[in-house]
């Protein structure tokens, strides 16, 4: 009898494992951090990037909110790492400014209004966008690269996967071809261009880790901040639009892979529960408008 549940035991342990090992490993060969060891930036500060208004929120939310209206915050956040700065994304183009007719990545369904432009908000800290040393880009969607062109400089960071999808033949959704387009007539041809690929230890310290996540587009990427007070922040690139979509899963009809999607919130989930993270949701208006806004910054 002992014998029998030695051998139940062993079956079950040597099964346990095995499922172990063919489980996928969302860090398997990343490059995260240590969440003891990780090395910090020391601020981190919100800019507005512009604010747009969708006429069918059910892009977001497949299935359900047809024909609602939707508005979205775009957000810029600013790094600062030793003597160095790095910009998150560069929102809607600084040619939008105070115009009342806006700007937009897709005239039928959301138009995109900026009431600061990023130019002025550096200024107010002293900054000009010489001194920016890097712009990571979390993908190529007009109102995430508006304003690359002022950066360069800059070494731009940006996952290999995404460029090349840019730069890759027409497939059958109209609105994302015409996205691409745009992607590749903003994004032009930088200076200073380093392709990632996979996950990314910005300064090698654990720091500021650029994250994969894919499924919004091809090579989108979000970002993992460490600080001395606020502890460990994600950065959201559009992994997800909405804490309600986070919470349920849910996968806009734009998107570029259903299951790529799906498996990146699962992946930042993971991030959250490993490091203790926030995250903050770049459109997500209700959790944006409740941050702090440079002048104020994290640390
Ligand atoms: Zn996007």
């Amino acid at each position: 009898m002992l014998r029998q549940t030695k051998v139940a035991v062993s079956f079950l342990l040597v099964a346990f494992l095995s499922i172990m090992e063919g489980a996928p490993d969302a860090f398997a060969g990343s490059k995260l951090p240590d969440p003891v060891k990780a090395g910090v930036a020391e601020q981190l500060f919100r800019l507005d990037c512009g604010r747009s208004l969708a006429n069918d929120e059910s892009v977001w939310t497949p299935g359900e909110n047809a024909g609602h209206s939707i508005e979205f915050s775009s957000t810029c956040w600013l790094i600062k790492h030793g003597s160095e700065w790095l910009l998150w994304d560069t929102g809607v183009p600084e040619v939008a400014f105070n115009d009342p007719k806006g700007w937009s990545t897709l005239p039928k369904l959301i138009v995109y209004h900026l009431d600061k432009t990023l130019t002025d908000q550096l200024a107010e800290i002293g900054l000009k966008p010489g001194d920016i040393n890097r712009v990571a880009i979390s993908h190529t969607h007009g109102d995430h690269i508006g304003n690359v062109s002022l950066f360069a400089n800059s070494t731009i960071l940006m996952q290999r996967a995404e460029y090349s999808w840019i730069h890759s033949p027409n497939g059958s959704n109209d609105n994302v071809n015409q996205l691409m387009a745009l992607a590749r007539k903003l994004l032009g041809t930088p200076k200073n261009l380093q392709l990632i690929d996979g996950d990314s230890d910005v300064f090698g310290d654990g720091s500021v880790i650029l994250v994969s996540t894919p499924g919004h587009t091809p090579g989108s990427q979000s970002l993992l901040v460490h600080l001395k007070n606020s502890g460990f922040i994600i950065l959201s690139g559009d992994v997800v639009h909405l804490e309600a979509n986070f919470e349920r899963s849910i996968v806009p009809s734009l998107n570029t892979n259903n299951a790529e999607s799906i498996a990146s919130m699962e992946k930042v989930r993971q991030l959250i529960a490993t490091y203790k993270a926030k995250l903050f949701i770049n459109h997500d208006k209700q959790q944006s408008d409740k941050l702090k806004l440079l002048p104020a910054f994290y640390d």
